[in-house]
Order: structure tokens, then C-alpha cells, then sequence
């Protein structure tokens, strides 16, 4: 036996994808290898039952295979709920390519890529996600059909962002009536953690409603630049998550609900537009639960953006995208209302809906 191979004893050990907990009853993932382009990328298909797996393509410097799959598999789970709960006829699904995005990604290896989605034959569409552009989309649209998020001279929909930011606000509209009575967000202090694409936008909708918008971002000229043009304030201090405020907008990176800052926030309302803020979903949204803070789940809130995409296959126009967006509205509140009524967790009571969704179509299906 050579010193390389794995003794049976040892692979059962690492069960290195079935066993993984984040895959979740994953119907299909691929492993695409190129030695010419250098591509490596890992394509979920979490579910389909509801329609195509659509979710878009991250490029990351992942420390290693373990976390790239790990990464996928939970960001494809998440786009099967989201598209679930917000009526879409879509299923779930995400890619992932292992680099760095500045140095290693070259026209030659985007259409590598899209040859790879292209022999799904649909079963899983793509779109972009961070260190993708609508360029990157492009590129792959010329080896296949089966991409959303292009360039609105080539037939897409455009910048997600500002529809992500309106869902998010209509989201924390309904999260504000639930807890406050009311849905005017006039004089409520809200936080912006991250006034990137859709942070800006959401700081915008928050200042034309008249709140007292405070922002925090790890760019000092992003910082300048949003002061500058709504005149709101800078977060000054160390720990934003110790400050008395009304709402806090997590709108940079996920996982910023954990033990830590849960123990520590006084805001009354969570609704902000990051992926997977709750670091471990079932603890952190039990704590927030049991301290009184209206939690608007994520993957419900910021379903703007695949709404957008969505009209590029369906063929809707600007006015249906904001119809739909404007509804995550009447979702949130339906879902707070049923939380408070069954006495779970927001986020289970979205993702019982999202589920009993794909359950009633598998049943149709299999008649
Ligand atoms: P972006 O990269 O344009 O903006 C993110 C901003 O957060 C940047 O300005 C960055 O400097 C800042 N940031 C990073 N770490 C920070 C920290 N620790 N504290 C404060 N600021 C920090 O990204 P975006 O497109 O605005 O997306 C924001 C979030 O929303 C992401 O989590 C993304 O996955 C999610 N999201 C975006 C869309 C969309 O349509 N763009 C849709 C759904 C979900």
C-alpha cells in the first residue's frame, strides 16, 4: 500500500461530503477540474422540485477544498428557501470557484465555467456573486444560455442591488410594525453595518423616510463618500454592537449574530440585507428570540436580487420586479405573525413556509 491512499477505516471517518453536515440532502454536486485554465469549482444543486437550481458564482481564495464545499453547499441550501419563500419557480443551487479573483481569473476560465454549467443542460443556472461582475456573466453566456445577471445591452436586468435594498427596507418596514406598532421609520436609529452596493441604497430609502441613520464600514472613503451625500452619521466608536439603537442593518459579511455580539445588542429590530447572519442559524435565532429581538430572516428579506435575475428568464418588466420585491412586505409580517402564534424562531417559521412549499409541488409532481 502506498503512503497516499486512505485506509477504508480513515475515509469513513471524514465522510467527506454526504457526511458533511451543510449538505443537507443536496440532490447533485459537481466537481469541475480544468488543468489548461486552472479552474476549480464546485457546482450545488441543493433542490430543483420547484425549478431550475438558480444561484450565483462566487470566486474566493478558500483556505483549502473543505471550505470552498462547505461554503457552497450552505449558500446553495439558502437559495432553495429564498426562492421558495418569495414564490419563485425556482430551486436552489450555487457555485463556487477556488482563486483569487484580482489575479486568477482570466476570459479563458469564466467560459471553462460555463462550459461546466452548460453540460447541466439547465438543471442549474448561474449569475453573479462576490468577485464575479456582469462582465464575468458575459463571458459565459457566450458558451451557454443558462445565466442570468448579464449586461442590460445583452437582455439582462441589471444592477441587483438598489431591488435587494428596497426589499430589505419594505422587509424591515414590516419587522418595525411587528415590534413598534407602526412602520414609519421616522426618528427610529438605525445602524448600517457595510455601505456597499445595496448598504448605500438602503441608507438612501432610511434617510428620505426621515431615520436617524448611523453607518459603519471598514472603508474610510466609503465612509466619507455616503456622509458626504445623505448627511448621516459616522459610527465613531469601538463596538457597535453595545450601542442603544432601534434597528441594526447587518449589510456587509454574515455570521455577525453569534454568542458574542447577541449577548450584547440592545437593538429591538434585525433586518439587513448580508447572507447567513445568524452564525449558527437554530442557536443564535433561539437567543435573539428569547431576548425580545425581532429577527427578519435574511434569506427572506434580501430576495430582491434573485428577483431581478428572475425576470431575465421569465421575462417580467421593472414594474413586476418591484411588485414582487415590494411583497417581501407582506411575507416578513405573515411570518413574524406566525412565529409569535406557534412559538418558534422567525427563521424556522420561514423556512417552514419556504418548505411546505416544495413539499406541495413534490406532491403534485409525483401524481
Ligand atoms: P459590497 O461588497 O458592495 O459591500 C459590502 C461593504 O461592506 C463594503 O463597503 C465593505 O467595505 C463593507 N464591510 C466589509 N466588512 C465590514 C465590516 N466588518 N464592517 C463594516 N463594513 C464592512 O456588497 P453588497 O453587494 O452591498 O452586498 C452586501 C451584503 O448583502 C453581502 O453579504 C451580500 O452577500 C448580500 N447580498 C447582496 C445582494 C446584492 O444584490 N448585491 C443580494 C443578496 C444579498
Amino acid at each position: 500500500m502506498t503512503s497516499d491512499v486512505i485506509s477504508s477505516k480513515e475515509l469513513k471517518k471524514i465522510d467527506p461530503v454526504f457526511g458533511q453536515i451543510s449538505y443537507d440532502d443536496h440532490e447533485q454536486i459537481v466537481f469541475c477540474n480544468d488543468k489548461d485554465t486552472g479552474l476549480k469549482a464546485i457546482i450545488g444543486i441543493h433542490n430543483t422540485v420547484l425549478g431550475p437550481a438558480l444561484g450565483g458564482t462566487r470566486m474566493w481564495n478558500y483556505e483549502n477544498e473543505w471550505e470552498a464545499l462547505n461554503d457552497v453547499l450552505r449558500l446553495s441550501r439558502g437559495m432553495t428557501y429564498k426562492s421558495a419563500i418569495t414564490g419563485l419557480n425556482l430551486g436552489g443551487g450555487k457555485a463556487v470557484i477556488i482563486g483569487d479573483a484580482k489575479t486568477q481569473k482570466t476570459p479563458e476560465l469564466m467560459k471553462k465555467f460555463g462550459e461546466f454549467v452548460h453540460s447541466l443542460s439547465g438543471k442549474y443556472i448561474t449569475a453573479e456573486d462576490v468577485g464575479m461582475t456582469t462582465g464575468d456573466m458575459d463571458m459565459v453566456r457566450e458558451v451557454t444560455p443558462y445565466v442570468t445577471g448579464i449586461s442590460e445591452s445583452k437582455g439582462g436586468a441589471g444592477n441587483p442591488s438598489p431591488i435587494t435594498a428596497f426589499g430589505v427596507f419594505m422587509g424591515m418596514k414590516a419587522a418595525a410594525k411587528f415590534k413598534f406598532g407602526s412602520d414609519v421609520l421616522e426618528d427610529k436609529t438605525v445602524f448600517v453595518q457595510g455601505i456597499g452596493h445595496v448598504g448605500e441604497a438602503l441608507v438612501e430609502h432610511l434617510v428620505c423616510e426621515g431615520a436617524n441613520v448611523i453607518i459603519s464600514d471598514l472603508s474610510q472613503d466609503r465612509l466619507e463618500a455616503v456622509r458626504s451625500k445623505y448627511n448621516v452619521t459616522i459610527y465613531g466608536g469601538q463596538d457597535l454592537y453595545s450601542e442603544e439603537m432601534d434597528i441594526y442593518a447587518p449589510c456587509a459579511l454574515g455570521a455577525t449574530i453569534n454568542d458574542e455580539t447577541i449577548s450584547k445588542l440592545k437593538a429591538k429590530v434585525i433586518a439587513g440585507a448580508a447572507n447567513n447572519q445568524l452564525a449558527e442559524e437554530n442557536k443564535h435565532s433561539r437567543l435573539l428570540q428569547e431576548k425580545g429581538i425581532i429577527y427578519a430572516p435574511d434569506f427572506l428579506i434580501n430576495a430582491g436580487g434573485i428577483i431581478n435575475v428572475y425576470a431575465e428568464l421569465e421575462n417580467y418588466d421593472k414594474q413586476e420586479i418591484m411588485r414582487k420585491t415590494e411583497n417581501i412586505y407582506n411575507t416578513t409580517e405573515e411570518i413574524l405573525i406566525r412565529a409569535k402564534a406557534n412559538n418558534v424562531t422567525t427563521n424556522v417559521a420561514a423556512l417552514n413556509i419556504a418548505k411546505e412549499r416544495i413539499e406541495t409541488r413534490k406532491q403534485e409532481l409525483a401524481k
